[in-house]
């Protein structure tokens, strides 16, 4: 099945962690076949290109970073301790070879050794610094689909996810009806 994925968490982990839909609710897996995490790939991050998973298996470590780096993310939005099983997933897969920039004529071109091993090893390093004190502070859940987001935003007042569902707008209307009710 085709997926129209969304990339506005404002983050790589976080825009993984978000191929999950409705976390709070009927929890939907946006990533059930390699492809469809091809699919997802395509357009995460400008260093993946066009690689092309075709195991299960990698797909199922893909998927344990995943959840690794939601445990954490929200003990973290609940001020707990980040769960060390979760951690020591993430680092393992953080000091995996990364990719690694070179210039062909005056294109930026992006190797790894192990290409496959080397989106693992991205994402990871990405929640890591996420998961770092200072960009803690930037962490937000959306109180309307509790997607969680970084606020990239200069003044860091942003309350609801840009997801295409429109959440600061349905919350909008909501109270607009109980006003006028
Ligand atoms: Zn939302």
């Amino acid at each position: 099945m085709k997926r129209n994925f969304e990339y506005t968490a404002g983050s790589l982990a976080l825009n993984f962690v978000d191929t999950v839909a409705d976390r709070h609710g009927s929890t939907i897996e946006l990533l059930d076949t390699p492809n469809q995490l091809n699919q997802w790939l395509l357009r995460a991050d400008n260093r993946f290109g066009e690689i092309s998973i075709t195991s299960v298996d990698f797909l199922a470590e893909a998927i344990a970073l995943r959840e690794a780096i939601y445990d954490c993310l929200n003990a973290a939005l609940s001020s707990n301790k980040l769960p060390g099983i979760s951690l020591d997933l993430i680092n393992k897969f953080s000091s995996l070879p990364d990719f690694r920039p070179n210039i062909k004529a005056n294109r930026i071109m992006y190797t790894a050794p192990d290409a496959e091993a080397a989106i693992l090893s991205s994402i990871a390093a990405d929640a890591v610094m996420l998961l770092g004190e200072a960009s803690l502070m930037k962490l937000r859940r959306c109180p309307e689909c509790q997607m969680i987001f970084k606020d990239n935003s200069r003044p860091q007042k942003r309350v609801w996810c840009s997801s295409s569902s429109g959440c600061g707008n349905r919350a909008k209307v909501r109270r607009h009806r109980a006003n006028k009710g």
